[in-house]
This record gives structure tokens, C-alpha cells and sequence, in this order.
């Protein structure tokens, strides 16, 4: 074995979750090898596109229709465009079995897809550790608010979050660095809503953008948000948080840190007569050849399905359904979140106020349903989001037409609009599961994923819900014009496009209905340990990234002691 390729740590994946594994083993001392499929990004110097103006662009940066029929999935994401493009997976790279329709959302490089989130941050509280077990569906998770609440406070500290304190039991406070504000209307409809409905609140966005700044983020060499709204291209400034500006570049001050780009790990070794993985098996994308990378702990963080398909793919004869799958349950559970649902109206008057900037955040409506009683004839809950504009898509200049019409654009501002979103918990089922092929492989030889994960009826009970609730606020603020939207019977929009793809490597107290115990650590193979979206056992209603992030600081906290006492 070649000694450069021996490592105490490997961390599959250097995107949102893994860049946080690498920095905390770094600064831990542990020399940690980060393995990434995609191309090496930079700080600042890899945004190509991240100044330039909208005329810059040959096509204004709409998609244009070869791109979508290319790339059928992501032409259909909303923040795929010619600015963005070239931090999506494109079309060939990996091929996979939509069993059913789903929309399979990657970022193949350094970052992974924490160039592109939307970085909506929320905590989840009790409810959402506790809502398997109140609404009897799934296990129960081994871990309770408590056991993560500091490790929240940690991660927070670090990337810097904007927000506001609000004092509310099923979405805790996070530690904030500054808020953005409500506009006038968006203040207006708040303040409706409490007064019609006491036991619901409305607060600006919590998100990982930086309204205020702190010394930790100074230290990173950030800056301030701009409100450009120009974030997935990737930000100079540093203004919101990416593995890119943030936590790889800490890694790799301590002078722990490798990175190999360029290299897809296709399974983890498992050694029997030692009971414990030892390495993995890596192939080069640009010659094919094969390598092999050996460590103590290994930490999965290739995102949610792709943690599934390197643990499916690691069969052996001890495990040959998997690594670590000795009860058949690898693969299952797969859930999402509830994105249908959308509404719109208009809000009359307020004329004389504008707002200034492009804020990277909206109205959050924490879940109000089925929290502190059990009214709604659907299982989980719902948050809601929303915000209000000006009909500024006259002043786009990507949009403004020219000639006349563009002298017209010019000088008409619009009245206001208002839209409403609802994000709404998936409950886990066995049937949403992905699995392999073992007839098709990608371009590297790799078996197919299949996606076979769907919406039930509990997902359309909630939407029906959210457009009865909704709509009622909405009115009782005074909007007019309200109309429903379920995008995916009016759109065709699939599960994943939210791009909120959780479980299959389930976390629980038991090895007989879970993958994970509750330090995230395989229950059949001690040393491997998945921190990415794949280890969830239900939803919640909030965005998930932050609770990925806390949970890989927590569980790398826990693999430390473990190596550093000598049982790893
Ligand atoms: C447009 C958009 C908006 C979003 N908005 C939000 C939001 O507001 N809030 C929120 O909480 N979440 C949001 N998300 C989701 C969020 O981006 C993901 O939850 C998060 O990035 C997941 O982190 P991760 O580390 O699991 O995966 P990633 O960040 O995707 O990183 C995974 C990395 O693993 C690499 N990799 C994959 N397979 C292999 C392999 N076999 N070998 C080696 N490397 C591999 C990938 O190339 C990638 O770099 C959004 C996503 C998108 C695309």
C-alpha cells in the first residue's frame, strides 16, 4: 500500500455536509482526505459568471430550449439558467431509472451543491423528532432536540445566519448575525395574520446570508450580503455560506487537509476478519483507472442518493446487499418535500412604498398545523413561505424588450403581487426506495440507481389544506385576485425537484428497522458513519441543510473521541 494514500479520515464528498466533516477532523488534528467526482472550484476565482451583467450573456441568461431538451430534469429547475448551468450535473454523467418520475437534482464539484442552494435555514424543534412517534409512522429517532441544539449553535456560529429571535417552540432560535426586513405589504399581511390567528406567526426568513457580519465570518475573509440575488453563480463577497468560501478553506489552513478531485468513489471495502471497512475504491473520470484510499473512519457525505448507491454497491460476501444492510432496509424510505402547492394574488394599494435590493430570503410562516393539536386529516405538517413585489419584472432588464417597449418598462413599476408557498413533511414510506440496477451501468461502469419514489395521498390532503389555509389568511389580509396553483398537476412537476431528497440510511435506536444508531455510525460497521440527508428518518417541515450540517459536526465530534481513545 502506497502510505500517501493512508489517511485517518476519508470524507466522501466535499459539498455542504462533507466540507464540514474535513473541517472539523482537520482542526482536530486528523489528517482527513476529502474525495470529490467533480472538478476542483476556488473561492472567488471559479465564478465565471458571477459579475457579469445580463447582456452578457448571449441568450440574457434565459434557458435556452436546447438546454432544457439536453437536460430534461434540471432544464426544469428554477435556478438552472446560463448563469448557473455549469454547476449542475449535466445530462450523461450519470445515467439513472426513473421507475417512477423523479427529478434527480446534482452538483458535481468542489462545494457540491452548496454553490447553488437557496440557504433557507430553519431548526427543527421536538415536534419534528417526536412526529413519527405522534402521528405513528416510521421509527423513532434515537435523538431529541437537546442532543443537537449546541451542535445547531455551533454551525451557526460559523457560516453566520440571518434572522431574527422570535421565541417560538417548534422552530427554536438560531443564532443570528443581523435580519433582513419585511417589506411594507409583507409587514402588513404579517400583522393580519396575528391579529385574525394568535397562535400563528409570520417572521422574516431565516438564512444562511449575511444581513450583519460577525468576527467569525470576518475571519473567513467575508463579507456582507449585497441582496444581488446573483448567489448560485457563486459569491465574491462570500456573502452567504458555500463549502467553497467557508469551511473547506478553514480545513485546509490547518494543513490536514487533501483533496482529490475528479474521482468517483464506487464502493466502500469492508474486511471481514477485521469487521471494519478500510478504504475505498476510487475511479479516476478522466483515465478510468482504479485506485484505492485507505483510513480508519470513513464519513459518507455524497449527498442523500448517492450515499445510498456507494452503500448498495459495496456488497461483499459478508454483506451482499449492501454494505451494513443486514436487514434488507438500505434503499428504503426514501422522502422528500412537499412542494406543490403554490398561490398568488395581488395586493391592492400601497402605492407609495417600494423596498430596495434583491433579498435572499421571504416570509416564513412556521408549521401551525397539527403542532399543538391534531386537527388537519393529514399526517406531519407544513411551513408556509411567503413574500410580495412590485411587478418588478418590468424593470428586469433580461425582460425589458426593446425599443418602446423597453422606454415603457422603463417608467412602469407595477402593482403588488403576492406569493405563498408551502414546504410540507413526506412521511417515510418502504415503497419510495431506490435500489440497483443489475442490468445498466453509467459511463464508469457503476450500476444504475433506480428512483422508484412517489407523492401519496397524505401529500395531496396537506396541499388541499394549505390552499383552504392559505388562501383564507391571504383574503383576511385584504388580497385580492387569489388563485391556486398544485404544480404537479399543472406543471408536471416531480418529486425531487425540490431537491430535499432525505433517508434510506435511516438513523434509529434498533439495528433490526434502522441503518444509523444515534451517532450516525453503522450499526454493522463501526467505522463507516453517513451524515448527508440519507441518514433522516422523516422530514420535518423545515429546509434540512442546517440539521445535515449540526448532525456531521456531532457525529465527527463523537468519531474523534472514538479514534482518539483508540476504539476506532
Ligand atoms: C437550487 C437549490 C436550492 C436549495 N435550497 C435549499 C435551501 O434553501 N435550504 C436547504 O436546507 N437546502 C437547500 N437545498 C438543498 C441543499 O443544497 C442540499 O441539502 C445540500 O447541498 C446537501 O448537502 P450534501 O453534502 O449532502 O450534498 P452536496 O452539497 O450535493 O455535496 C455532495 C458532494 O458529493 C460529491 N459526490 C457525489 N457522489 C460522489 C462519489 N460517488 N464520489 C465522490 N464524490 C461524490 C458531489 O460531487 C458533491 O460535491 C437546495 C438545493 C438546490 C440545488
Amino acid at each position: 500500500m502506497n502510505l500517501n494514500q493512508d489517511f485517518d479520515v476519508i470524507v466522501v464528498g466535499s459539498g455542504l455536509s462533507g466540507s464540514w466533516a474535513a473541517k472539523e477532523f482537520c482542526e482536530k488534528g486528523f489528517k482527513t482526505l476529502v474525495i470529490e467526482r467533480g472538478r476542483m472550484v476556488k473561492h472567488i476565482k471559479d465564478y465565471p459568471t458571477a459579475n457579469m451583467d445580463p447582456w452578457e450573456f448571449e441568450h440574457r441568461i434565459h434557458k435556452t430550449r436546447a438546454d432544457v431538451e439536453l437536460n430534461p430534469g434540471i432544464g426544469e429547475h428554477y435556478a438552472f439558467n446560463e448563469s448557473t448551468s455549469h454547476f449542475y450535473m449535466h445530462t450523461g454523467e450519470q445515467d439513472y431509472i426513473q421507475e417512477k418520475p423523479f427529478q434527480w437534482i446534482r452538483g458535481y464539484q468542489v462545494g457540491g451543491k452548496s454553490l447553488l442552494w437557496a440557504r433557507q435555514t430553519q431548526r427543527w424543534s421536538d415536534y419534528e423528532f417526536t412526529s413519527p412517534q405522534r402521528f405513528d409512522y416510521g421509527i423513532d429517532w434515537p435523538i431529541r432536540y437537546k442532543d443537537i441544539a449546541s451542535w445547531y449553535s455551533h454551525v451557526e456560529k460559523f457560516i453566520g445566519i440571518s434572522g431574527t429571535k422570535d421565541g417560538i417552540d417548534n422552530m427554536p432560535d438560531s443564532e443570528v448575525v443581523g435580519a433582513f426586513e419585511m417589506n411594507a405589504v409583507e409587514k402588513h399581511i404579517a400583522s393580519a395574520i396575528h391579529q385574525h390567528y394568535p397562535d400563528r406567526k409570520a417572521i422574516i426568513g431565516r438564512c444562511a446570508n449575511l444581513a450583519g457580519i460577525k468576527e467569525e465570518q470576518i475571519k473567513q475573509g467575508r463579507t456582507q450580503c449585497m441582496a444581488r440575488s446573483m448567489c448560485e453563480r457563486g459569491c465574491p463577497f462570500g456573502g452567504y455560506f458555500s463549502a467553497n468560501s467557508s469551511t473547506l478553506p478553514y480545513a485546509e489552513k490547518t494543513g490536514n487537509l487533501t483533496i482529490v478531485t475528479d474521482a468517483v468513489v464506487e464502493k466502500v471495502l469492508y474486511d471481514e476478519k477485521l469487521q471494519k471497512a478500510t478504504g475505498v475504491s476510487v475511479i479516476d473520470t478522466k483515465d478510468r483507472s482504479k485506485k484505492v484510499y485507505t483510513a480508519k473512519v470513513i464519513f459518507l457525505n455524497a449527498a442523500t442518493l448517492n450515499s445510498n448507491l456507494i452503500l448498495l454497491n459495496s456488497r461483499s460476501s459478508y454483506f451482499p446487499q449492501g454494505l451494513g444492510n443486514k436487514n434488507g432496509l438500505l434503499g428504503k424510505y426514501i422522502t422528500f418535500h412537499n412542494y406543490r402547492g403554490t398561490i398568488g394574488a395581488t395586493m391592492p394599494g400601497f402605492e407609495d412604498k417600494y423596498y430596495y435590493g434583491r433579498r435572499p430570503t421571504q416570509v416564513f410562516m412556521p408549521a401551525f398545523r397539527n403542532i399543538h393539536s391534531e386537527a388537519a386529516d393529514f399526517k406531519g405538517s407544513y411551513l408556509i413561505a411567503f413574500s410580495a413585489q412590485r411587478e418588478t419584472w418590468k424593470r428586469e432588464l433580461d425582460n425589458m424588450g426593446l425599443g418602446a417597449a423597453f422606454k415603457d418598462a422603463l417608467s412602469e413599476v407595477g402593482g403588488w403581487k403576492v406569493s405563498m408557498m408551502m414546504q410540507g413533511e413526506v412521511l417515510p414510506r418502504e415503497e419510495n426506495h431506490v435500489r440497483l440496477s443489475d442490468s445498466q451501468v453509467d459511463k464508469y461502469g457503476i450500476p444504475q440507481l433506480i428512483t422508484s419514489v412517489d407523492y401519496d395521498d397524505n401529500d395531496i390532503a396537506m396541499m388541499e389544506d394549505f390552499f383552504k389555509e392559505g388562501t383564507a389568511m391571504l383574503r383576511k389580509a385584504g388580497c385580492e385576485n387569489i388563485y391556486t396553483v398544485d404544480r404537479h398537476e399543472s406543471f408536471g412537476r416531480q418529486p425531487g425537484l425540490e431537491v430535499h431528497d432525505m433517508g434510506g440510511v435511516r438513523m434509529g435506536h434498533d439495528p433490526q428497522t434502522s441503518l444509523l444508531n444515534a451517532h450516525n455510525q453503522m450499526h454493522h460497521c463501526k467505522n463507516v458513519f453517513v451524515t448527508d440527508g440519507a441518514c433522516m428518518i422523516s422530514t420535518g417541515n423545515q429546509n434540512p441543510s442546517l440539521t445535515f450540517m449540526a448532525l456531521t459536526a456531532r457525529a465527527a465530534d463523537y468519531a474523534a473521541t472514538l479514534m482518539k481513545t483508540g476504539e476506532l
